[in-house]
């Protein structure tokens, strides 16, 4: 994308996308879903992330906050960590990360820190999305980096993945509940 420095003023909205890389872009989507549904087989909330560098895929992380103990072992910066390492650097210009949630405060300023060129996310996050949706992190003006947003790319499977993932939970949550409250020795 040579064009990236004019695109900067028109690309706080949302730019025009080709058909043809509509079509990447939900090939991606779906390899960022394969990553979201590694989690789900660790019992993880099921976001993936892979970051995309000339048409090649670079980095695939998935959220692995439980089984890994810490609160930074997101997806996204999961993904960040490996395409560095295949990059060589810390900055990543030139890539495009895919995102299965919108990214949160932490991981979108991860993006900006890293210069990711573009992010493209499945579905929005009411209670935590940063690309826009609570705070715009990715395109703040005020910052060095803005990023490109395309968002809602397999939007229904992104949201479904994570919709069945919740629900699943809250019935466990509810049995184990309802088994606590029986009083001892009772079956
Ligand atoms: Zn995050």
């Amino acid at each position: 994308m040579d064009n990236r420095k004019e695109d900067i003023s028109s690309s706080a909205v949302f730019p025009e996308i080709s058909a043809e890389q509509q079509k990447l872009d939900r090939r991606f989507m779906r390899a960022a879903l394969t990553q979201a549904k590694k989690a789900l087989d660790k019992g993880e909330v099921p976001i993936g992330c892979v970051i995309v560098y000339e048409g090649r895929i670079i980095g695939r992380g998935y959220n692995r906050r439980n089984t890994d103990r810490t609160t930074i072992a997101h997806a996204e910066i999961n993904a960040i960590k490996k395409a560095s390492r295949v990059i060589g650097d810390w900055r990543l210009e030139g890539c495009t990360l895919y995102c299965t949630l919108e990214p949160c405060q932490m991981c979108a300023g991860a993006i900006v820190q890293a210069r990711i060129d573009r992010v493209v996310i499945g579905t929005l996050s009411p209670k935590a999305g940063c690309a826009g949706t609570l705070l715009n992190i990715l395109q703040n003006p005020d910052f060095n980096h803005q990023a490109q947003i395309t968002d809602g790319v397999m939007a229904g499977e992104c949201s479904e993945l994570l919709s069945r993932f919740f629900k699943e939970l809250r019935r466990l949550n509810k049995l184990k509940k309802t088994s606590s409250e029986m009083p001892a020795g009772s079956d």
